[in-house]
């Protein structure tokens, strides 16, 4: 048995046996990690609360021949305050599903696990809806595959020509080039704030038609990502190629 400490967020959980849980969670140092918590479906248990989806959490992990065990659990942040406002539960849940996704177990992936610390500290600070956008465009860029929104991606026109965007390309298009649905210049003005280093400018938007937009493209532009990904795994690990 070997002990290690990390810092992580937890993804999910589920229960397991009588009184036990699993707790999936991104780590700092570890990539994605699957832990029993051994008892914390008891009333009695000192671990339970903390251990919850969006909790983050400074702990001690044994691991073990089959299943890793949860020693200790210290809160670093809890998430109370998202848990009491619905909107951003929703957010902060779809971030763990998208991190949850992406990650791959005992794979180290530190970006992943600090941009969802930081993402959660914007939810946590912020009433914008533009958020959980912001997270995923700014992830979709750590993947290599940020939106393109400077000029058209089919001829390079440049930013006041764009008119549309097509998911399946990446990015935004003029009248000539495009194949994709329309957006509005407010739309692409905010995406380019956003993957530009201007975030804050985005997140002190005031809820528009635009920032609905650019909510509804950068869902449509992750869901693209994971599902591409998703059947990329699948045709790497089919057994008849
Ligand atoms: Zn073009």
């Amino acid at each position: 048995m070997t002990l290690y400490r990390d810092k992580a967020v937890v993804l999910r959980t589920y229960d397991l046996r009588e009184a036990d849980r699993i707790i999936v969670m991104m780590t700092e140092n570890h990539g994605k990690v699957r832990a029993v918590a051994n008892g914390v479906r008891k009333m009695s248990s000192r671990f339970g609360a903390r251990l919850e989806p969006l909790s983050h959490v400074d702990i001690l992990i044994s691991t073990g021949k089959n299943l890793d065990t949860v020693s200790q659990v210290e809160l670093v942040t809890n998430a109370k305050n998202l848990y009491s406002d619905l909107d951003r539960l929703t957010m902060g849940l779809a971030m763990l599903e998208a991190v949850d996704q992406l990650g791959m177990e005992n794979e180290p992936t530190e970006h992943l696990y600090k941009m969802l610390v930081g993402a959660l500290q914007w939810l946590a600070e912020n009433e914008s809806s533009l958020v959980l956008a912001a997270f995923y465009l700014k992830l979709l860029v750590a993947e290599g595959v940020g939106a393109h929104v400077d000029s058209c991606v089919g001829c390079g026109a440049p930013g006041d020509q764009l008119v549309a965007f097509d998911v399946f390309r990446g990015g935004a298009q003029c009248r000539e080039c495009r194949s994709g649905a329309t957006v509005s210049v407010e739309a692409i003005g905010i995406v380019q704030n956003i993957v530009g280093g201007q975030l804050n400018l985005a997140l002190s938007l005031k809820p528009s038609a635009a920032t609905r937009e650019v909510a509804a493209l950068a869902t449509k532009c992750m869901e693209h990502h994971l599902e591409r990904r998703l059947k990329s795994v699948a045709v790497f690990e089919s057994p008849e190629r």
